[in-house]
């Protein structure tokens, strides 16, 4: 089991994260007027491919294992 952690000061929303999880459960939404990944699905799903960490220019995405 893995532990996905977003920033949200980190995150700018730009969702490409989202587009390389091979098991989409990262989305952006909108909140409080500004748009920022979070895990909208499954978490349990998580592989902890770490693609998205990899893929974040940001280093706003940390996945540990439980
Ligand atoms: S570690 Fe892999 S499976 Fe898990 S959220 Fe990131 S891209 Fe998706």
């Amino acid at each position: 089991m893995w532990l996905i952690t977003i920033d949200p000061d980190k995150c700018q929303g730009d969702g490409e994260c989202g587009d390389v999880c091979p098991v989409t459960i990262l989305s952006v939404v909108e909140v409080g007027g500004k748009k920022i990944t979070q895990v909208t699905g499954n978490a349990d799903d998580c592989m902890g491919c770490s693609s998205c960490v990899a893929t974040c220019t940001h280093e706003a995405i940390t996945v540990v294992e439980m």
